[in-house]
């Protein structure tokens, strides 16, 4: 079998490349080691730079119409007797334009979505229950069943997640960072009208919730690193009052799970590849970066590590610049870009990560001065959603302390769009050329 791009693994990175491949008339190969759907819980939280990313790939309707749309991220503190301590709000409507919100959606729905638009095209070869056994300079060996496939490539790229064989073919080295804490995550019905996004915690606990469509609600419940075998002892009743203490609204609803196998173990790791390309291969999404779950991050990075290489290979393509070399654009885009949303989710998830009254305290003030100032709060937003950078000052760390008073200005729309990456920042070799 022969193609311009192999890629290997199936998952929303992997998709989302061959997608964009696809639509630009590339050939591409994908193989997904998984011949059905998982049950295994993933990444749902869509951020606003992935929205604009699918509606330029025509799917923004399509997503928006199976997701529960979150305007807002309802931060709680509760006190030890489980009172509201304070309640602030992270907003993404301080984001001006048409990718102002985060929508939900179920993963493996998600995937299908993108499979079903890219297998409209004849360039576009889907080899599911496939697994790549090893890459070599010019070709892919897989293995479906007894069977063994050559595929021969121009370019291979790597998307199967954290434990990346092409990465090991590069000859990267990844150093990965565990911490001091895992979480409980599962899915269960909520009522109608919870629709928003809600982090609840007090100085030792912990509740994630996030409302998917369908009357369902993904949640992720920290626990310390080793109790879940402990824990999984205990009948499910107690599972059920560590969520019911935090969130009273969800009383009649977590009780309709009934089994422990249910919920899943998530153990958050982080690493970042010191190097995402080498010869005529790349890597992508987790196994390029794994980031802790705390921001939401992981599955946006995938997505957009994909449209960056995604445009970059296109571009290659269609000019007839097919150097290798011309890879190292894709790395040049997106690992600062990655290393700042690494940083952001290990520093969100250091603040969760003791349990001390004085980490609560530390983090309540933080929080309540990300609302009050505008700048602030647009800054974080703006980080999180992937649209643009823009890194906290000594200015912004003295009022987030407390030590300088709120800015009461906010910033015009026009003033906050110049913040985000212009296609310039995003594609730069359309301007500076390939090789
Ligand atoms: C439990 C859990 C919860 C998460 N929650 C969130 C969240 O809330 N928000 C968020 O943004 N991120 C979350 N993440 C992270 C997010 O799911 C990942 O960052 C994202 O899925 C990465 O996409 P990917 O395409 O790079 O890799 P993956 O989604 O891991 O896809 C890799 C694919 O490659 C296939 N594969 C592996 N090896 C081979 C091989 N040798 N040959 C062929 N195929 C192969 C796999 O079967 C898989 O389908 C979570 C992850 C986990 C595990």
């Amino acid at each position: 079998m022969k193609t311009d791009v192999f890629i290997s693994g199936g998952g929303v990175g992997g998709l989302t490349l061959a997608l964009k491949l696809a639509q630009r008339g590339v050939d591409v190969v994908i193989a997904e080691r998984l011949a059905s759907h998982t049950p295994a819980y993933k990444g749902e939280l869509l951020q606003p730079k992935s929205m604009q990313i699918f509606d330029g790939l025509g799917l923004f309707e399509e997503i928006k119409e199976r997701a529960n749309e979150i305007k807002v991220l309802d931060m709680l503190e509760l006190s030890s007797t489980l009172a509201v301590r304070d309640q602030s709000y992270l907003d993404y409507s301080v984001l001006p334009g048409k990718y102002n919100a985060a929508y939900m959606a179920h993963h493996e729905e998600l995937k299908s979505i993108i499979l079903g638009a890219a297998s409209h095209f004849s360039n576009f070869h889907y080899l599911r229950g496939t697994t790549c056994k090893k890459v070599t300079e010019d070709k892919a060996i897989l293995r479906k069943g007894k069977e063994q496939i050559e595929v021969q490539a121009d370019y291979f790229i790597g998307a199967e997640g954290r434990a990346s064989i092409t990465r090991k073919a590069m000859g990267i080295e990844i150093k990965q960072s565990a911490y001091n804490h895992h979480f409980l995550t599962v899915t269960f019905p909520r009522p109608e009208n919870f629709r928003d996004g809600q982090i609840i915690s007090t100085y030792n606990r912990f509740l994630g919730l996030f409302p998917l469509p369908d009357n369902l609600v993904r949640s992720v419940y920290l626990i310390p690193e080793g109790d879940y075998q402990q824990l999984k002892e205990k009948p499910i009743s107690h599972f059920h009052k560590l969520y019911t203490d935090l969130a009273p609204s969800l009383d009649g609803y977590v009780q309709q799970l009934q089994e422990w196998k249910k919920i899943q173990l998530m153990i958050p790791v982080m690493f970042h590849a010191p190097a995402y390309i080498k010869g005529n291969k790349a890597i992508i999404g987790d196994a390029a970066h794994a980031v802790h779950p705390m921001a939401g991050e992981g599955m946006n990075m995938a997505i957009q590590d994909a449209d960056i290489l995604g445009e970059l290979l296109a571009d290659m393509m269609e000019s007839g610049n097919r150097q290798p070399e011309n890879l190292l654009w894709y790395e040049k885009v997106r690992y600062k870009r990655a290393e700042h949303v690494l940083q952001l989710s290990h520093l969100s998830a250091l603040a969760y990560s003791f349990p001390f009254r004085t980490v609560s305290y530390l983090r309540k003030k933080t929080v309540e001065r990300m609302e009050e100032d505008p700048i602030l709060h647009f800054k974080q937003m703006l980080n999180v959603s992937g649209l643009g950078m823009w890194k906290e000052n000594v200015r912004d760390r003295f009022i987030q302390g407390g030590f300088m008073p709120v800015r009461s200005r906010d910033l015009t729309s026009d003033t906050k769009e110049l913040k985000y990456f212009t296609r310039e920042e995003d594609y730069p070799w359309k301007v500076e050329g390939l090789v």
